[in-house]
C-alpha cells in the first residue's frame, strides 16, 4: 500500500501533467534525453521500489545496476541552490556529464513508466533533441519544473536525494528493502549512500513576478490537490 507521502507525490504528478503544455516535441520511442543523470528524492525512489516489488521483478531490478556508469554527489538540492540564490550567493547550476542510457531504458520505452520521477515527467524539448541537438526548454516550463521539484524536495526533507541509482541503492539498504540488496553486491548499495545527500525544505521560490501568474495557477492546484481529505498544502505544513 502506498503512503501518505506517495499519494502526495502521485497527487503533484497528476497535477503537474494536467498543466503541461501538450504542443511540445515529446513523444513515445524519443529518449535521447533518458540518460543516468536522473536526479531523485526518496519518496521517488520509495515508490518506483513498491513498483517492481507489487511485479515481483526485484531480480530483474537487481540486474538493471549492472549498467551503471559513474556517478556523483550533487554539490547543491534544488532547496539548497534556491536558499544560496534567495540570500544572494553567487552560484552555479551543477552540469552532469553522464550520457550513458538509463538503465531502465528498454527499446526506446520507459520500462517504470506509471512512477518515472519527477526530472523524467519536467524534461522536455520545444524541438526534437539529437546527441548533437540539446532540448531546448521554454524558461516558464523550466521555472515550474524547478518549483515543482522544490515542493517534491520538501515533501521528503530529511530523507536521501540524489542521483537515480544512487537513491535507490542507498533505499535497498535499508531493513525494509532486504530483499533487493540480498540480490545485490552490498558494495553498490555502500556506494549509493556514499553518494546521496539530504533532502531540505523549501526557503522559498526562485519565480520572478512575471512568471507568478502562468506558474502561481500550477502551484495553487498542487496545494490545493486533496489526499485523503487534506490539501497538499496543510500534509506538507503538518497541520
Ligand atoms: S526531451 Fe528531447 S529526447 Fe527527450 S523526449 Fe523530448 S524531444 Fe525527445
Ligand atoms: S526512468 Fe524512464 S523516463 Fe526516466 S530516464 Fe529512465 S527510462 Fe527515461
Amino acid at each position: 500500500m502506498k503512503s501518505l507521502h506517495e499519494k502526495v507525490l502521485v497527487g503533484i504528478y497528476r497535477e503537474f501533467e494536467k498543466w503541461s503544455d501538450e504542443s511540445l516535441a515529446c513523444e513515445k520511442g524519443c529518449a535521447t534525453c533518458c540518460t543516468q543523470n536522473v536526479m531523485i528524492t526518496a519518496v521517488e525512489g520509495e515508490l518506483i521500489l513498491r513498483y517492481i516489488q507489487d511485479r515481483g521483478k526485484e531480480e530483474w531490478f537487481a540486474s538493471k545496476f549492472q549498467q551503471k556508469a559513474g556517478t556523483r554527489r550533487p554539490q547543491f538540492t534544488t532547496n539548497g541552490f534556491a536558499e544560496s540564490c534567495l540570500q544572494g550567493k553567487d552560484v552555479t547550476p551543477e552540469s552532469y556529464g553522464n550520457t550513458k542510457a538509463c538503465p531502465f531504458l528498454e527499446g526506446s520505452c520507459c520500462s517504470i513508466y506509471e512512477v518515472r520521477p519527477f526530472s523524467c515527467r519536467c524534461f522536455v524539448s520545444s524541438r526534437v533533441c539529437k546527441p548533437d541537438i540539446p532540448a531546448l526548454i521554454p524558461e516558464y516550463y523550466l521555472s515550474a519544473s524547478t518549483a515543482v521539484m522544490q515542493i517534491i524536495e520538501h515533501l521528503g526533507q530529511g530523507k536521501c536525494m540524489g542521483n537515480m541509482l544512487d537513491v535507490l541503492l542507498a533505499l535497498c539498504g535499508i531493513s525494509e528493502n532486504k530483499k533487493y540488496f540480498q540480490l545485490l553486491p552490498a558494495s553498490m548499495s555502500d556506494q549509493g549512500l556514499a553518494n546521496v545527500v539530504k533532502a531540505l525544505p523549501l526557503p522559498g521560490f526562485l519565480l520572478l513576478e512575471e512568471e507568478m501568474g502562468e506558474v502561481g495557477s500550477l502551484l495553487q492546484a498542487v496545494f490545493n490537490c486533496e489526499i485523503e481529505g487534506k490539501s497538499i498544502e496543510d500534509i506538507l505544513n503538518n497541520r
